[in-house]
C-alpha cells in the first residue's frame, strides 16, 4: 500500500478525487461533503459508516489542534483559567460544526489517497 499524496492534497482543496472538479461548499462547507461529485457522479458519502472517518479527523484537529492551543495560551499567561475553560468549551461545542466540511475533505484525501484503486476511474462503480 502506497499513499498518493495528490490525491490527498486535491481532496484537501475542495476538489473531487477522481476527477478534480471543485466540490459545491468548497473547504468551509459546514454540511461536509455533497452526496455526489457535481461533475463526474461519483459517490462521496458512502455507506457503512464511512462518516466515521471524518468524525476521525475532526476529534484529531480538536484534541491535537485546538485544545493544545488554548492550554498553551494558559500554561504561557494569555488566557486565566476561566477564560481557557470558556474557550476549551466553546471548541468543543463549535468546532466540530465548523471543521466538518474540512473534516470530510480530509478524510476522502486519507481515504481515496491509500486506495486510489477504490476510484471509479480505476473502475469501481461511481454509484457504490
Ligand atoms: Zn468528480
Amino acid at each position: 500500500m502506497s499513499f498518493r499524496p495528490g490525491i490527498f492534497v486535491r481532496c484537501a482543496r475542495g476538489l473531487c478525487p477522481d476527477c478534480a472538479a471543485p466540490l459545491p461548499g468548497g473547504l468551509t462547507g459546514l454540511l461536509g461533503a455533497p452526496a455526489r461529485c457535481p461533475a463526474c457522479g461519483m459517490g462521496l458519502r458512502r455507506g457503512g459508516g464511512f462518516f466515521l472517518g471524518a468524525i476521525v479527523w475532526s476529534y484529531g484537529l480538536i484534541a491535537f489542534g485546538a485544545l493544545p492551543l488554548i492550554g498553551a495560551a494558559f500554561l504561557t499567561g494569555l488566557v486565566g483559567a476561566q477564560a481557557a475553560s470558556r474557550l476549551a468549551v466553546a471548541a468543543v461545542l463549535l468546532l466540530p460544526v465548523l471543521l466538518n466540511g474540512l473534516s470530510w475533505r480530509l478524510w476522502l484525501g486519507t481515504y481515496y489517497g491509500f486506495l486510489p484503486e477504490q476510484l471509479p476511474s480505476s473502475g469501481r462503480r461511481a454509484d457504490d
